[in-house]
């Protein structure tokens, strides 16, 4: 697609805006009682189910357009590449402000839903969720603190290291988080129950799968890729007492389990295509990957991709106070690829499936300022002081995270991953 193009929706040319022409991410909304599939442009969502019903996407493929029709992302996410390709080139033609009529843009234009009217929804639904621990520059982090002489376990740099989450847990951008409470052991004394003292957030992308793979089958890395709806943010909370004290020998489990919170647009790998970038170096003396994992694309894996997180307390939401900026990383400075997540996990003949979400572990990059969970940084670096003089270890009640994500360079379309937002609740009434 033209770099340069624009949308006669007035507000998608907007140089700061997250949802150009150039992005067109999907999403699933609800609006006068309604949920349907919806595309973000500018301030504005396209009802894809209205486009569909008013022939707007007459010539495309029966089965998406009556993909369109349904209220969750699913059958959409099992066409696969050429399908979405043919439905994003009919939705920028519709949006186009060079090839749409004056008639097309008219019926368009009441099909279009502002953003603040409506409610965004799950856009898919999750059967599995796997989360991953692909930064290096967390694991390091994270290992230093626990193994002070041996950070990085062996395996790291040979197997892309990553555990079965929960589902039914995972909840869209907006929503609260309730403090969970769990077993903890304090250093001294007998282990106990109650809400978790270390909640923390992890910054996280996710990948949505597209069509999966047939039980006992297995996905070749240079077809990775193609197995890929597209990406959005994650926040993993965590509480890391309860971590610390459940984790050996099985993993994460409770710590984890009880709220991961998603972005509701869904970015497609196209709209990122100017920003791929080699995939971080691996250092000298680093194992090459196996075979299996060795792609041929590794000079166009990676994706830059800036992240930033920002915390609100309850006290500087009160005071008028804007939010602080915890840290900013990058997506680029991951040590394994979206797609060898996806070749790993299929390795061994386990089938993903369409809607199935893949995260990559909280992404930190080398510098100080861009951890990305509390743990890093105020286990080396001492409480954190707010603007307004609060002290944060681990998050408060009240405190709201906000995760961003956007692509940009001059001369090239910004795309923009939208928010990822929520807010810690008081823990619940005692079991
Ligand atoms: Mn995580």
């Amino acid at each position: 697609m033209a770099l340069s193009k624009r949308s006669w929706v007035a507000s998608a040319n907007d140089a700061g805006c997250d949802f150009p022409i150039q992005n067109l991410p999907y999403g699933v909304f609800r609006h006068e009682e309604r949920t349907r599939i919806g595309v973000a442009i500018g301030d504005r969502i396209l009802d894809l189910r209205s486009c569909a019903r008013e022939g707007l996407l007459a010539g495309l493929a029966e089965e998406v357009v009556a993909a369109c029709g349904a209220d969750l992302l699913n059958p959409l996410m099992s066409l696969g590449p050429a399908a979405w390709r043919a439905l994003r080139d009919r939705i920028t033609e519709l949006l186009d402000a060079e090839d749409s009529s004056k008639g097309t843009r008219d019926r368009v234009e009441k099909l279009l839903v502002l953003m603040n009217d409506a409610v965004m929804q799950l856009p898919a639904q999750i059967g599995d969720y796997t989360d991953f621990y692909a930064s290096i520059h967390h694991a390091t982090r994270v290992g230093k603190l626990f193994r002070p002489d041996n950070p990085l376990l062996p395996n790291y740099k040979h197997v892309p290291i990553g555990y079965h989450g929960r589902a039914s847990s995972i909840v869209v951008s907006g929503q609260e988080i309730r403090r969970p409470r769990g077993q903890t052991k304090p250093p001294a004394g007998d282990p106990l129950f109650g809400p978790t003292k270390s909640l923390d957030y992890e910054l996280e992308v996710g990948v949505f799968v597209g069509p999966g793979n047939a039980l006992g089958s297995s996905i070749p890395i240079s077809e990775a890729e193609q197995h890929i709806f597209g990406l959005c943010l994650v926040n993993d909370w965590s509480a890391r007492d309860i971590q610390a004290w459940e984790y050996q020998p099985l993993g994460p489990f409770l710590a984890k389990n009880f709220a991961t919170t998603v972005s509701p647009w869904i970015v497609p790998l196209e709209a990122l295509a100017p920003y791929r970038v080699p995939v971080a170096e691996r250092a000298a003396g680093d194992p090459a990957p196996l075979a299996y994992l060795l792609s041929p694309s590794s000079d166009k894996d990676g994706i830059d991709l800036t992240l930033d997180v920002d915390l609100e307390s309850r006290h500087m939401r009160q005071t008028g106070m804007a939010p602080m900026r915890l840290s900013t990383g990058n997506l680029r400075e991951l040590y394994w690829s979206i797609a060898q997540l996806i070749t790993h996990h299929a390795s061994n003949g386990c089938n993903l499936r369409p809607g199935d979400l893949f995260a990559t572990g909280t992404i930190s990059g080398a510098a100080t300022g861009s951890e990305g969970c509390l743990l890093e940084k105020t286990r080396a670096q001492g409480p954190i002081t707010l603007t307004g003089g609060e002290l944060r270890t681990f998050l408060e009640d009240g405190d709201q995270i906000t995760l961003r994500a956007y692509a940009h360079k001059a001369g090239l379309p910004r795309i923009g991953f939208g928010e990822c937002t929520g807010t810690i609740a008081a823990a619940g009434a005692v079991l």
